[in-house]
Order: structure tokens, then C-alpha cells, then sequence
């Protein structure tokens, strides 16, 4: 599988073959990210839970400037497609959105993972019957995740989410969610 990587220069690339050296220059970056780094002693940590498999994930995803492999095929397992099992790796400033915002909320509480990666097959069920899904969802592109957080209130992950300025921002207080992705910087 590839992933999509952002230089600062040339935009949105595809680059190939990150199974062995993930050492990825160059990501977007925003200044909250860079702060919540300078407390992390070089190591970016992501805790998740799956609410509809029950699963725990708590892993250290990027240390020393590197992406770790292994766990982010664990991420990318935990965020997988939960109906048809189908996995796609999770956009990198995905997940550093996410780093970001864990640490930002200083919280050790993990993700409750309401929605990650969906399937084609998947979204067009879901947009089937809720006028809210896109049949264009970042969903099915690995760069969006429903989601929160146990003891943050979902008003402040929302504030905090559309504080950093770096994607999209929905809020669905009625499911108890808010959605976050890398697409272009915009609240609902
Ligand atoms: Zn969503």
C-alpha cells in the first residue's frame, strides 16, 4: 500500500512502499504539533478504542523523526473498516492530528473510535440511509475519524479540534461524536 505524503513545497504526493524505512520528511506541520512534541521527549504516542469491536490500542507510532511500521499497522488495524474488515493505512498527519489533539486536551484517556477507515461498500450503505454521510467521504480515504474522548466534553474536543486549524471540523452532539479530517480547514 502507499501513503500520501505532504512536502511543504510540491503539495500532496503518493509515495510508495512504507513497510521498511518510514522515515518521512517533510509532513505538514502546525505549531501545536511542535509543542506538544517538545513535551513528548520524542515520541508520539496514540491510545485508541474501538467502540463496536471492543478493542484497545495504546502504541508509540513515530519516534526520532521516524513512523514505526508496526504500529501503525496496528492503527490502521484498530480504525479499520469494522463491518467488512477491510483496511487502508490511516493518513500520517491524520494520526498526528490526532497526537495533537491528545496532546493539546492533556488527556490519558484514549479515542473512543466511533467511525475510521470505511469501504466503498460501506459509505455507500451509510449514505444510503443517513442524509448526513457523503458519498465522497474522507472516510473512505483513511483521513477521517469519528470520534471522542471519555471526560472531555464534546464542546471542548470540538474547540480544541478547530483551534488547530489544520482540517475539517463536524460536530454531532446527538451521536456523541465529533468528526475530524485533513481535508481542507472548515468547522461544521
Ligand atoms: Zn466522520
Amino acid at each position: 500500500m502507499s501513503q500520501r505524503v505532504c512536502t511543504k513545497r510540491r503539495g500532496w504526493l503518493k509515495a510508495g512502499a512504507v513497510g521498511t524505512a518510514v522515515a518521512l520528511t517533510g509532513l505538514r506541520s502546525w505549531p501545536a504539533l511542535a509543542t506538544v512534541d517538545r513535551k513528548s521527549n520524542g515520541v508520539r504516542e496514540l491510545a485508541f478504542y474501538n467502540q463496536h469491536t471492543g478493542e484497545n490500542l495504546k502504541t508509540s507510532y513515530w519516534a526520532d523523526g521516524n513512523y514505526l511500521p508496526d504500529a501503525l499497522t496496528d492503527i490502521n488495524h484498530i480504525l479499520r473498516d469494522y463491518r467488512t474488515n477491510d483496511v487502508l493505512p490511516m493518513e500520517l498527519p491524520l494520526l498526528d492530528l490526532l497526537y495533537t489533539l491528545q496532546g493539546v486536551l492533556a488527556t490519558p484517556k484514549p479515542f473512543q473510535i466511533i467511525s475510521g477507515y470505511r469501504s466503498p461498500k460501506t459509505n455507500a450503505m451509510l449514505a444510503a440511509h443517513s442524509g448526513g454521510v457523503a458519498k465522497t467521504s474522507l472516510h473512505m480515504q483513511g483521513r477521517a475519524v469519528d470520534i471522542h474522548i471519555e471526560g472531555i466534553p464534546l464542546d471542548q474536543l470540538r474547540r480544541a479540534a478547530i483551534a488547530l486549524q489544520v482540517g475539517g471540523v463536524g460536530y454531532y452532539p446527538a451521536s456523541n461524536f465529533v468528526h475530524v479530517d485533513t481535508g481542507r480547514v472548515r468547522a461544521w
